[in-house]
Protein backbone atom coordinates (compact mmCIF):
# COMPACT_ATOMS: atom_id res chain seq x y z
CA UNK A 1 0.00 0.00 0.00
CA UNK A 2 1.60 3.22 -1.09
CA UNK A 3 1.26 6.94 0.74
CA UNK A 4 0.46 9.45 -0.66
CA UNK A 5 2.57 12.61 1.34
CA UNK A 6 0.08 14.16 3.56
CA UNK A 7 -1.40 10.13 4.71
CA UNK A 8 2.70 9.28 4.92
CA UNK A 9 3.00 12.49 7.60
CA UNK A 10 -0.06 11.51 9.72
CA UNK A 11 1.31 8.12 9.47
CA UNK A 12 4.81 9.59 11.20
CA UNK A 13 3.24 11.15 13.58
CA UNK A 14 0.94 9.30 14.83
CA UNK A 15 3.81 6.48 15.11
CA UNK A 16 5.89 8.69 16.98
CA UNK A 17 3.17 9.71 19.48
CA UNK A 18 2.62 5.91 19.75
CA UNK A 19 6.54 5.53 20.28
CA UNK A 20 6.16 8.20 23.07
CA UNK A 21 3.10 7.43 24.41
CA UNK A 22 4.59 3.55 24.63
CA UNK A 23 8.27 4.41 26.37
CA UNK A 24 5.72 6.64 29.10
CA UNK A 25 3.60 3.98 29.53
CA UNK A 26 6.80 1.28 29.95
CA UNK A 27 8.71 3.93 32.49
CA UNK A 28 6.01 5.38 34.48
CA UNK A 29 4.23 2.03 35.00
CA UNK A 30 4.37 2.17 38.74
CA UNK A 31 3.62 5.70 38.98
CA UNK A 32 0.81 5.05 36.58
CA UNK A 33 -0.38 1.87 37.88
CA UNK A 34 -0.42 2.93 41.96
CA UNK A 35 -3.74 2.80 43.83
CA UNK A 36 -4.09 4.04 47.46
CA UNK A 37 -6.60 3.88 50.39
CA UNK A 38 -5.80 6.19 53.10
CA UNK A 39 -6.89 6.25 56.35
CA UNK A 40 -5.91 9.22 58.36
CA UNK A 41 -7.36 11.73 60.85
CA UNK A 42 -8.79 13.60 57.50
CA UNK A 43 -11.08 10.43 56.41
CA UNK A 44 -13.72 10.96 59.06
CA UNK A 45 -14.56 7.49 59.25
CA UNK A 46 -16.59 5.65 62.11
CA UNK A 47 -14.41 4.73 65.22
CA UNK A 48 -15.29 1.74 67.92
CA UNK A 49 -13.65 0.86 70.46
CA UNK A 50 -13.95 -1.78 73.00
CA UNK A 51 -12.50 -3.79 75.63
CA UNK A 52 -12.89 -7.06 77.94
CA UNK A 53 -15.68 -6.07 80.14
CA UNK A 54 -18.15 -7.70 77.52
CA UNK A 55 -16.31 -11.03 78.31
CA UNK A 56 -16.01 -10.93 82.58
CA UNK A 57 -12.66 -9.27 82.15
CA UNK A 58 -11.65 -5.73 84.31
CA UNK A 59 -9.73 -4.08 81.26
CA UNK A 60 -10.74 -0.41 80.01
CA UNK A 61 -10.30 1.43 77.05
CA UNK A 62 -10.69 5.57 76.45
CA UNK A 63 -10.56 7.63 73.51
CA UNK A 64 -8.17 10.68 74.31
CA UNK A 65 -8.41 12.46 70.70
CA UNK A 66 -11.18 11.45 68.31
CA UNK A 67 -10.27 13.50 65.56
CA UNK A 68 -6.67 12.62 66.39
CA UNK A 69 -7.31 8.99 66.79
CA UNK A 70 -5.56 8.88 69.85
CA UNK A 71 -6.94 6.30 72.80
CA UNK A 72 -5.44 4.47 75.74
CA UNK A 73 -6.33 1.35 77.27
CA UNK A 74 -5.36 -0.22 80.74
CA UNK A 75 -5.10 -4.45 80.70
CA UNK A 76 -6.63 -5.60 84.16
CA UNK A 77 -6.21 -9.39 85.08
CA UNK A 78 -10.01 -10.82 84.90
CA UNK A 79 -10.64 -12.62 81.74
CA UNK A 80 -8.50 -15.03 80.34
CA UNK A 81 -7.38 -12.87 77.60
CA UNK A 82 -7.20 -9.28 78.58
CA UNK A 83 -7.53 -7.34 75.46
CA UNK A 84 -9.06 -4.27 74.14
CA UNK A 85 -9.23 -2.93 70.50
CA UNK A 86 -9.62 -0.12 68.27
CA UNK A 87 -11.88 -0.33 65.06
CA UNK A 88 -12.33 2.03 62.13
CA UNK A 89 -15.13 1.11 60.28
CA UNK A 90 -15.08 1.06 56.04
CA UNK A 91 -19.02 0.76 56.81
CA UNK A 92 -21.17 1.76 59.78
CA UNK A 93 -23.44 -1.24 59.25
CA UNK A 94 -20.23 -3.44 59.19
CA UNK A 95 -21.61 -5.53 56.12
CA UNK A 96 -20.63 -3.89 52.75
CA UNK A 97 -16.96 -3.22 52.99
CA UNK A 98 -14.37 -2.60 50.78
CA UNK A 99 -12.04 -5.00 47.96
CA UNK A 100 -8.57 -4.81 49.19
CA UNK A 101 -7.28 -7.84 46.93
CA UNK A 102 -5.46 -5.82 44.58
CA UNK A 103 -3.67 -3.78 47.01
CA UNK A 104 -0.10 -5.38 47.59
CA UNK A 105 0.68 -3.28 50.55
CA UNK A 106 0.08 -1.53 53.61
CA UNK A 107 1.89 0.76 55.28
CA UNK A 108 1.67 1.95 58.98
CA UNK A 109 2.08 4.98 61.35
CA UNK A 110 1.45 4.22 64.50
CA UNK A 111 2.89 5.30 67.89
CA UNK A 112 3.24 2.90 70.99
CA UNK A 113 3.77 3.28 74.48
CA UNK A 114 3.40 0.53 77.03
CA UNK A 115 4.59 -2.75 78.35
CA UNK A 116 3.63 -4.82 75.52
CA UNK A 117 6.04 -6.35 73.50
CA UNK A 118 3.78 -7.17 70.25
CA UNK A 119 0.53 -5.23 68.62
CA UNK A 120 -1.87 -6.61 66.56
CA UNK A 121 -3.66 -5.64 63.19
CA UNK A 122 -6.60 -7.08 62.08
CA UNK A 123 -8.73 -6.76 58.59
CA UNK A 124 -12.01 -8.26 59.41
CA UNK A 125 -13.58 -9.25 55.94
CA UNK A 126 -17.66 -9.22 55.80
CA UNK A 127 -19.04 -12.83 54.01
CA UNK A 128 -22.43 -14.39 54.54
CA UNK A 129 -21.01 -17.93 54.34
CA UNK A 130 -19.66 -17.07 57.59
CA UNK A 131 -20.47 -14.03 59.04
CA UNK A 132 -24.05 -12.61 60.45
CA UNK A 133 -24.46 -9.11 61.10
CA UNK A 134 -25.58 -8.83 64.85
CA UNK A 135 -22.42 -11.05 65.66
CA UNK A 136 -19.54 -9.18 65.64
CA UNK A 137 -16.92 -12.12 66.21
CA UNK A 138 -18.41 -13.25 62.93
CA UNK A 139 -16.26 -11.34 60.78
CA UNK A 140 -12.96 -12.86 59.74
CA UNK A 141 -10.21 -11.91 61.77
CA UNK A 142 -7.11 -11.60 58.89
CA UNK A 143 -4.40 -10.73 61.22
CA UNK A 144 -0.74 -9.63 61.74
CA UNK A 145 0.97 -9.64 64.93
CA UNK A 146 4.04 -7.62 65.38
CA UNK A 147 6.85 -6.40 67.86
CA UNK A 148 6.51 -2.84 68.19
CA UNK A 149 9.96 -1.92 67.78
CA UNK A 150 8.54 -2.24 63.84
CA UNK A 151 6.93 0.94 64.94
CA UNK A 152 9.41 3.05 64.70
CA UNK A 153 8.87 5.53 61.87
CA UNK A 154 6.90 3.51 59.38
CA UNK A 155 5.98 -0.10 59.19
CA UNK A 156 5.11 -1.66 55.81
CA UNK A 157 3.51 -5.33 55.71
CA UNK A 158 2.68 -6.93 52.54
CA UNK A 159 -0.79 -8.38 52.60
CA UNK A 160 0.21 -12.00 51.91
CA UNK A 161 1.65 -11.67 55.59
CA UNK A 162 -1.55 -11.80 56.80
CA UNK A 163 -2.84 -15.12 58.55
CA UNK A 164 -6.42 -16.20 59.63
CA UNK A 165 -6.97 -15.80 63.55
CA UNK A 166 -6.95 -19.67 65.20
CA UNK A 167 -9.25 -18.95 67.86
CA UNK A 168 -11.43 -17.02 65.54
CA UNK A 169 -11.60 -20.35 62.86
CA UNK A 170 -12.34 -22.76 66.16
CA UNK A 171 -15.01 -20.42 67.91
CA UNK A 172 -16.77 -19.83 64.60
CA UNK A 173 -16.51 -23.63 63.63
CA UNK A 174 -14.91 -22.64 60.10
CA UNK A 175 -14.71 -25.10 57.35
CA UNK A 176 -10.66 -25.67 56.22
CA UNK A 177 -11.85 -24.21 52.49
CA UNK A 178 -13.10 -21.26 54.40
CA UNK A 179 -10.22 -19.86 56.82
CA UNK A 180 -7.90 -18.96 54.62
CA UNK A 181 -6.74 -14.93 54.54
CA UNK A 182 -9.40 -13.08 52.45
CA UNK A 183 -9.81 -9.53 51.49
CA UNK A 184 -12.64 -8.90 49.38
CA UNK A 185 -15.04 -6.94 51.87
CA UNK A 186 -12.99 -5.82 54.21
CA UNK A 187 -15.26 -3.49 56.67
CA UNK A 188 -13.07 -2.93 59.78
CA UNK A 189 -9.45 -2.08 60.09
CA UNK A 190 -8.58 -2.90 63.77
CA UNK A 191 -5.59 -2.64 66.21
CA UNK A 192 -5.80 -4.70 69.67
CA UNK A 193 -2.99 -4.98 72.72
CA UNK A 194 -0.55 -7.88 72.06
CA UNK A 195 -1.38 -11.33 73.04
CA UNK A 196 1.12 -11.79 75.97
CA UNK A 197 -1.44 -10.72 78.32
CA UNK A 198 0.95 -7.51 79.18
CA UNK A 199 -1.10 -5.69 81.99
CA UNK A 200 -0.74 -2.13 82.48
CA UNK A 201 -1.34 1.21 80.75
CA UNK A 202 -1.41 1.08 76.87
CA UNK A 203 -0.91 4.42 74.59
CA UNK A 204 -1.73 4.48 70.85
CA UNK A 205 -1.92 6.73 68.42
CA UNK A 206 -2.95 6.25 64.72
CA UNK A 207 -1.40 8.49 62.31
CA UNK A 208 -1.91 7.40 58.91
CA UNK A 209 -2.97 3.83 57.00
CA UNK A 210 -1.87 3.00 53.52
CA UNK A 211 -2.90 0.15 51.47
CA UNK A 212 -0.99 0.20 48.21
CA UNK A 213 -1.48 -1.43 45.73
CA UNK A 214 -1.61 -1.83 41.14
CA UNK A 215 -4.44 -0.63 39.73
CA UNK A 216 -3.48 -3.45 36.59
CA UNK A 217 -0.92 -6.27 36.76
CA UNK A 218 2.12 -5.90 34.45
CA UNK A 219 0.72 -8.46 32.38
CA UNK A 220 -2.39 -6.75 32.11
CA UNK A 221 -0.74 -3.20 31.45
CA UNK A 222 1.19 -4.49 28.51
CA UNK A 223 -1.85 -5.94 27.16
CA UNK A 224 -3.70 -2.65 27.13
CA UNK A 225 -0.65 -0.63 25.41
CA UNK A 226 -0.66 -3.90 22.39
CA UNK A 227 -4.28 -2.82 22.39
CA UNK A 228 -3.92 0.80 21.81
CA UNK A 229 -1.52 -0.01 19.26
CA UNK A 230 -3.70 -2.38 17.54
CA UNK A 231 -6.59 -0.50 17.95
CA UNK A 232 -4.41 2.26 16.35
CA UNK A 233 -3.02 0.75 13.43
CA UNK A 234 -6.81 -0.90 12.76
CA UNK A 235 -8.35 2.46 12.65
CA UNK A 236 -5.32 3.85 10.42
CA UNK A 237 -5.74 0.68 7.75
CA UNK A 238 -9.34 1.17 8.28
CA UNK A 239 -9.09 4.92 7.69
CA UNK A 240 -7.01 4.51 4.36
CA UNK A 241 -8.99 1.59 3.08
CA UNK A 242 -11.50 4.02 2.71
CA UNK A 243 -9.55 6.74 1.66
CA UNK A 244 -8.16 4.77 -1.51
CA UNK A 245 -11.96 3.48 -2.19
CA UNK A 246 -12.88 7.73 -2.64
CA UNK A 247 -9.65 7.72 -4.50
CA UNK A 248 -10.76 5.02 -7.04
CA UNK A 249 -14.16 6.28 -7.48
CA UNK A 250 -12.50 9.65 -8.12
CA UNK A 251 -10.09 8.49 -10.90
CA UNK A 252 -13.11 6.30 -12.57
CA UNK A 253 -15.31 9.50 -12.59
CA UNK A 254 -12.23 11.08 -14.31
CA UNK A 255 -11.73 8.36 -16.31
CA UNK A 256 -14.99 8.36 -17.93
CA UNK A 257 -14.63 12.09 -18.53
CA UNK A 258 -11.74 12.06 -20.20
CA UNK A 259 -13.05 8.89 -22.87
CA UNK A 260 -16.19 11.09 -22.97
CA UNK A 261 -14.01 14.22 -23.66
CA UNK A 262 -12.55 11.84 -26.41
CA UNK A 263 -15.11 10.93 -27.88
CA UNK A 264 -16.48 14.16 -28.39
CA UNK A 265 -12.85 15.60 -29.70
CA UNK A 266 -12.78 12.11 -32.13
CA UNK A 267 -16.61 12.99 -33.41
CA UNK A 268 -15.95 16.55 -34.10
CA UNK A 269 -12.48 16.31 -35.73
CA UNK A 270 -13.91 13.65 -37.97
CA UNK A 271 -16.82 16.57 -38.91
CA UNK A 272 -13.94 19.04 -39.50
CA UNK A 273 -12.19 16.39 -41.77
CA UNK A 274 -15.22 15.60 -43.38
CA UNK A 275 -16.12 19.63 -43.88
CA UNK A 276 -12.90 20.22 -45.14
CA UNK A 277 -13.10 17.95 -47.79
CA UNK A 278 -16.63 19.22 -48.66
CA UNK A 279 -18.07 21.54 -51.17
CA UNK A 280 -20.36 23.69 -49.06
CA UNK A 281 -22.82 24.44 -51.65
CA UNK A 282 -23.43 21.02 -53.20
CA UNK A 283 -22.22 18.97 -50.79
CA UNK A 284 -20.20 16.59 -52.74
CA UNK A 285 -16.24 16.24 -52.48
CA UNK A 286 -13.85 19.22 -52.70
CA UNK A 287 -10.34 18.85 -54.26
CA UNK A 288 -9.14 18.06 -51.49
CA UNK A 289 -11.25 14.82 -51.16
CA UNK A 290 -10.70 14.37 -55.00
CA UNK A 291 -7.29 14.27 -54.34
CA UNK A 292 -7.53 11.43 -51.37
CA UNK A 293 -10.21 9.30 -53.82
CA UNK A 294 -7.66 9.54 -56.44
CA UNK A 295 -4.78 8.14 -54.13
CA UNK A 296 -6.19 5.45 -52.88
CA UNK A 297 -8.07 4.42 -56.49
CA UNK A 298 -4.09 4.62 -57.46
CA UNK A 299 -3.24 2.42 -54.79
CA UNK A 300 -5.40 -0.31 -55.70
CA UNK A 301 -4.34 0.54 -59.91
CA UNK A 302 -0.70 -0.16 -58.96
CA UNK A 303 -0.87 -2.82 -56.41
CA UNK A 304 -4.27 -5.14 -57.75
CA UNK A 305 -4.09 -3.95 -61.11
CA UNK A 306 -7.31 -2.64 -60.23
CA UNK A 307 -8.87 -0.40 -63.37
CA UNK A 308 -9.43 3.39 -62.51
CA UNK A 309 -11.76 5.56 -64.62
CA UNK A 310 -12.73 8.96 -64.29
CA UNK A 311 -16.01 10.48 -65.48
CA UNK A 312 -16.38 14.46 -66.14
CA UNK A 313 -19.49 15.84 -66.24
CA UNK A 314 -20.38 19.80 -66.98
CA UNK A 315 -23.72 21.03 -67.35
CA UNK A 316 -24.71 22.78 -70.56
CA UNK A 317 -25.53 26.23 -71.40
CA UNK A 318 -25.07 26.60 -67.25
CA UNK A 319 -25.13 30.37 -67.97
CA UNK A 320 -27.93 30.91 -69.66
CA UNK A 321 -29.68 29.00 -66.22
CA UNK A 322 -28.22 31.85 -64.26
CA UNK A 323 -29.38 34.06 -66.80
CA UNK A 324 -32.57 33.74 -66.68
CA UNK A 325 -33.93 32.58 -63.36
CA UNK A 326 -30.89 34.54 -61.18
CA UNK A 327 -27.66 33.48 -59.97
CA UNK A 328 -29.58 31.43 -56.51
CA UNK A 329 -31.76 29.54 -58.28
CA UNK A 330 -28.23 28.05 -60.40
CA UNK A 331 -26.99 27.16 -57.39
CA UNK A 332 -30.11 25.67 -56.20
CA UNK A 333 -29.65 23.58 -59.35
CA UNK A 334 -26.17 22.74 -58.83
CA UNK A 335 -27.19 21.28 -55.24
CA UNK A 336 -30.20 19.26 -56.90
CA UNK A 337 -27.79 17.53 -59.39
CA UNK A 338 -25.27 17.19 -57.03
CA UNK A 339 -27.71 15.42 -55.05
CA UNK A 340 -29.50 13.00 -57.98
CA UNK A 341 -25.66 11.94 -59.28
CA UNK A 342 -25.31 11.06 -55.16
CA UNK A 343 -28.73 8.91 -54.90
CA UNK A 344 -27.50 7.28 -57.87
CA UNK A 345 -23.90 5.81 -57.88
CA UNK A 346 -21.84 3.25 -55.66
CA UNK A 347 -20.65 3.73 -52.74
CA UNK A 348 -17.03 3.25 -54.13
CA UNK A 349 -17.72 6.22 -56.53
CA UNK A 350 -16.44 9.15 -55.37
CA UNK A 351 -18.45 12.61 -57.21
CA UNK A 352 -16.69 15.59 -56.38
CA UNK A 353 -17.12 19.43 -57.87
CA UNK A 354 -14.20 20.22 -60.10
CA UNK A 355 -15.21 23.97 -59.77
CA UNK A 356 -17.66 25.67 -61.41
CA UNK A 357 -20.38 23.65 -62.57
CA UNK A 358 -17.83 20.89 -63.60
CA UNK A 359 -17.81 18.14 -62.01
CA UNK A 360 -15.96 14.67 -61.47
CA UNK A 361 -16.79 11.40 -60.58
CA UNK A 362 -13.82 8.68 -59.68
CA UNK A 363 -14.83 5.16 -60.01
CA UNK A 364 -12.54 2.69 -58.44
CA UNK A 365 -12.04 -0.79 -59.32
CA UNK A 366 -14.40 0.36 -62.83
CA UNK A 367 -13.43 -0.27 -66.36
CA UNK A 368 -14.10 1.96 -69.14
CA UNK A 369 -17.08 -0.18 -70.44
CA UNK A 370 -19.02 -0.16 -66.67
CA UNK A 371 -17.70 3.96 -66.60
CA UNK A 372 -19.48 4.38 -69.82
CA UNK A 373 -22.64 2.83 -68.59
CA UNK A 374 -22.34 4.49 -65.50
CA UNK A 375 -22.36 7.88 -67.32
CA UNK A 376 -25.15 7.18 -69.46
CA UNK A 377 -27.52 6.51 -66.79
CA UNK A 378 -26.16 9.78 -64.71
CA UNK A 379 -27.02 11.68 -68.25
CA UNK A 380 -30.39 10.31 -68.51
CA UNK A 381 -31.45 10.49 -65.26
CA UNK A 382 -30.13 14.50 -65.14
CA UNK A 383 -32.24 15.01 -68.79
CA UNK A 384 -35.35 13.31 -67.59
CA UNK A 385 -35.67 15.05 -64.14
CA UNK A 386 -36.93 18.95 -63.52
CA UNK A 387 -34.62 20.72 -61.47
CA UNK A 388 -35.64 23.63 -58.53
CA UNK A 389 -38.77 25.98 -60.20
CA UNK A 390 -39.11 23.42 -63.24
CA UNK A 391 -35.62 24.39 -64.71
CA UNK A 392 -35.18 21.56 -67.49
CA UNK A 393 -30.97 21.00 -67.99
CA UNK A 394 -29.04 18.43 -69.84
CA UNK A 395 -25.06 17.59 -69.13
CA UNK A 396 -21.88 16.25 -71.18
CA UNK A 397 -19.72 13.69 -69.85
CA UNK A 398 -16.21 12.82 -70.88
CA UNK A 399 -14.90 9.56 -69.69
CA UNK A 400 -11.49 8.15 -69.89
CA UNK A 401 -9.34 4.99 -67.74
CA UNK A 402 -6.06 5.20 -66.38
CA UNK A 403 -3.40 3.42 -68.89
CA UNK A 404 -1.07 0.68 -68.17
CA UNK A 405 1.73 3.02 -68.56
CA UNK A 406 -0.35 6.41 -67.76
CA UNK A 407 -0.62 8.69 -65.23
CA UNK A 408 -2.99 11.14 -63.41
CA UNK A 409 -2.27 14.23 -65.46
CA UNK A 410 -2.80 11.86 -68.79
CA UNK A 411 -5.96 10.67 -67.40
CA UNK A 412 -7.88 13.81 -66.27
CA UNK A 413 -6.21 15.40 -70.01
CA UNK A 414 -7.94 12.27 -71.99
CA UNK A 415 -11.34 13.08 -69.78
CA UNK A 416 -11.38 16.53 -70.38
CA UNK A 417 -10.86 16.14 -74.17
CA UNK A 418 -13.53 13.52 -74.16
CA UNK A 419 -15.77 16.36 -72.70
CA UNK A 420 -14.87 18.31 -75.51
CA UNK A 421 -15.62 16.50 -77.68
CA UNK A 422 -18.83 15.70 -75.94
CA UNK A 423 -19.53 19.50 -76.26
CA UNK A 424 -18.80 20.11 -79.67
CA UNK A 425 -20.45 16.89 -80.97
CA UNK A 426 -23.86 18.57 -79.59
CA UNK A 427 -24.16 18.57 -76.17
CA UNK A 428 -25.97 15.95 -73.71
CA UNK A 429 -23.87 12.91 -74.06
CA UNK A 430 -21.18 10.75 -73.55
CA UNK A 431 -17.94 10.30 -75.18
CA UNK A 432 -14.94 7.75 -74.33
CA UNK A 433 -11.42 9.08 -74.74
CA UNK A 434 -9.87 8.16 -77.96
P1 LIG B 1 -21.44 25.01 -72.09
O1 LIG B 1 -22.61 24.20 -72.54
O2 LIG B 1 -20.50 25.26 -73.18
O3 LIG B 1 -20.76 24.43 -70.91
O4 LIG B 1 -22.05 26.42 -71.71
P2 LIG B 1 -21.99 27.07 -70.29
O5 LIG B 1 -22.81 28.26 -70.31
O6 LIG B 1 -22.36 26.04 -69.30
O7 LIG B 1 -20.50 27.37 -70.11
P3 LIG B 1 -19.68 28.56 -69.55
O8 LIG B 1 -18.34 28.06 -69.10
O9 LIG B 1 -19.68 29.62 -70.60
O10 LIG B 1 -20.48 29.09 -68.33
C1 LIG B 1 -20.44 28.52 -67.07
C2 LIG B 1 -21.28 29.31 -66.21
O11 LIG B 1 -21.49 28.74 -64.93
C3 LIG B 1 -20.67 30.66 -65.90
C4 LIG B 1 -20.98 30.97 -64.46
O12 LIG B 1 -21.82 32.06 -64.28
C5 LIG B 1 -21.70 29.76 -64.00
N1 LIG B 1 -21.28 29.38 -62.71
C6 LIG B 1 -20.03 28.91 -62.32
N2 LIG B 1 -20.01 28.63 -60.99
C7 LIG B 1 -21.25 28.96 -60.51
C8 LIG B 1 -21.84 28.88 -59.22
O13 LIG B 1 -21.23 28.52 -58.24
N3 LIG B 1 -23.15 29.23 -59.10
C9 LIG B 1 -23.89 29.68 -60.15
N4 LIG B 1 -25.17 29.99 -59.99
N5 LIG B 1 -23.36 29.74 -61.38
C10 LIG B 1 -22.05 29.40 -61.55
MG1 LIG C 1 -17.95 24.81 -67.91
MG1 LIG D 1 -21.18 24.33 -69.02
Amino acid sequence: MSLSPPHRLYFEIILGLLVIFTIFAIAGERQILERRLVIDSNSGMALNLYDDRENGGQSSIYLDDEKNMQWHCILRDGFAYPLCGFEVLFDKERTRGVDLRHYEKIRLRLDYQGPSQTVRISLRNFDPRYSKKEILQSTKYNQIEFNVGLLNGVAEFSLKDFFVANWWVLENKIPPQLSHPQFDNITIFEVQSGSGKPLGKHQFQLHKVEFIGQALSTADWYLAIMVVWLGIILSFLGYRIIKLKDEVVIQRKRESELLDINALLDTRSKALEIQAKTDPLTGAFNRLGLEEAISLGLQEWHKYRKPLSLVMIDIDHFKQVNDQHGHDIGDLVLSHLSTIVQQHTRSQDLFARWGGEEFVLVCRDTDIERAYAIAEKLRELIASQTLAKNIHITASFGIATLKPHGNIEQLFKAADTALYDAKSSGRNRVVIAA
